[in-house]
């Protein structure tokens, strides 16, 4: 039987969770689903000055926010725990231990200042800075000197000389890399804590990983990871270096760029759906036309042979763009409750609004469905609904209320709306035909003045939308008020 697939996440909680580390998760949970295989969650915390449980608590609830589960990890568990590497120290010391013994490894003695001359000498030279293996071959006597000084050393790998690493890469194909490029590096710091490229191998052996996907960035890293794979004698994985993301002006995608967290676009109010269609498209590229997927779609989908080499480029329109398709999918309580802290934030209700207040609010939420991308944008496109305190867009809208006509239909339509049995869209439309017809006027001399009237734009929701939702006093006060700023006498 051939082993199960296996893939792991296996982010630094150092800071808010990026798109590009949720992106690399969906790809390897969609990878794991689509085969059947499993999908861990392993906390890279080595960098004990910046890793944080408030990092690491974001990291979770952006997955499953997202919609990802895990099967083997941090608070669920499993067979090849614990999983998160500080509290892993004693199997990394293992492996030193073994790494020292069979000549793999070696204490390395030299302080920061040594180091540091050693690097500054090298650049003065012209040659690559690296560590030249000054304590590679260390007498008992020198190592009992540096003990006695009070140094205490980190742990360096030996890189053999003269050696090609062949990094077999899903997405990029062979990447060769020279070890003589490579100086001994720390695997062990001299606090006793794993450095990343050290850790990151043994825990992916021992959890039994078979394909490990990430980022692009670590992938000059790999070598490194060979070496230490190959001297403790373990199996490499199967390796997917996925492409950077990119602003849309082609440099690296940070905050200049917008909003960069899973959280941040949580709280502009995207869907999970939406984020989750839009971060599987970057770097991926479904076999046909098709732009919008279910999660169960994706999964299906998915194929690491579709995984493009060249840069993803982070389009915020095309994520508006799908997000927009998932919000007018929602139903109507649905879209209510996605607009509902966005209208509290922006102080249009309280949460608490009950019977025909919380009804009007409904309708009025409603009627920014088909207009806005994402939830934070809901306030802004209701708010004429809110303030009956508004100006003319420009000399052009306020010059629709100086026709001849207008008197005249604005009467009339009062009128009728007094008359009215029922105020909805249908009797609304009904009453501009009514109007149209008596006056003998075309739709747009009707339309258009009451719409400036009631708004001060030329554009915006359907009237008939509208009205209702106003209903005919405030209506007609607003229609009136707008009269008067222009000097238009009933
Ligand atoms: N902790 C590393 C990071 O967050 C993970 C690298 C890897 O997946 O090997 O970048």
């Amino acid at each position: 039987m051939s082993k199960q697939i296996k893939v792991r996440f296996a982010p630094s909680p150092t800071g808010p969770f990026h798109i590009g580390g949720a992106r690399s998760a969906l790809f390897n949970w969609l990878f794991a689903r689509k085969v059947g295989g499993k999908f861990v969650l392993r906390i890279e915390d080595t960098d004990l000055e910046r890793s944080t449980r408030e990092s690491e608590e974001n990291i979770k609830k952006a997955l499953k926010w997202l919609g990802m589960d895990w099967d083997e990890g941090i608070d669920v568990g499993g067979d090849n725990g614990p999983y998160r590497q500080t509290e892993r120290l004693d199997i990394y010391n293992k492996y030193t231990e073994k790494l020292i013994a069979d000549g793999h490894a070696y204490y390395c003695y030299c302080t920061d200042e040594e180091l540091e001359a050693e690097r500054q000498a090298l650049i003065a030279d012209s040659k690559m800075p690296r560590y030249m293996g000054k304590c590679r071959d260390l007498t008992s006597e020198q190592i009992e000197q540096y003990k006695a000084e009070g140094r205490k050393p980190t742990v360096r790998f030996r890189v053999p000389a003269d050696k090609q690493i062949v990094v077999n890469d899903l997405v990029r194909g062979d990447v060769v890399f020279e070890s003589n490029g490579i100086g001994d590096y720390v695997i062990v710091k001299s606090d006793g804590i794993p450095t990343y490229n050290y850790a990151v191998v043994i825990d992916d052996s021992t959890m039994e990983i078979t394909h490990v996907i990430r980022a692009e960035e670590h992938l000059s890293n790999t070598p490194r990871q060979c070496l230490i794979y190959d001297a403790l004698g373990f199996e490499r994985p199967i390796f997917g270096h996925i492409s950077l993301i990119l602003g849309k002006d082609h440099t690296k995608m940070s905050k200049r760029h917008g909003a960069t967290s899973v959280d941040q676009y949580r709280q502009l109010g995207y869907l999970p759906e939406g984020l989750n269609n839009f971060l599987a498209l970057l770097g991926w590229s479904p076999s046909g036309e098709q732009e919008l997927f279910t999660i169960e779609e994706l999964i299906q989908e998915f194929s690491m042979d579709h995984v493009a080499k060249n840069p993803a480029v982070f389009d915020v329109d095309k994520l508006n763009w799908i997000n927009q398709q998932y919000m007018r999918k929602l139903s109507a309580e649905e879209f209510f409750e996605t607009a509902k802290p966005h209208m509290i934030e922006a102080g249009y209700m309280t949460g608490d609004e009950t019977g025909e207040k919380l009804e009007w609010l409904k309708s009025v939420v409603a009627t920014a469905k088909e207009h806005i991308s994402y939830g934070a944008q809901i306030p802004a496109a209701v708010a004429m609904y809110f303030s009956d305190d508004f100006g003319f867009e420009n000399d052009e809208a306020a010059a629709v209320l100086k026709e001849e006509s207008v008197p005249t239909v604005m009467n009339m339509l009062f009128a009728e709306l007094h008359a009215l049995e029922v105020l909805d869209g249908p009797a609304v439309k009904a009453t501009f035909k009514k109007i149209q017809k008596e006056t003998g006027l075309g739709g747009k001399n009707v339309f258009m003045p009451i719409r400036v009237a009631l708004t001060g734009n030329q554009h915006g929701p359907e009237l008939a939308e509208m009205i209702p939702i106003l209903g005919i006093e405030r209506s007609i006060n607003r229609i009136k008020a707008s009269l008067e700023k222009s000097g238009v006498s009933l």
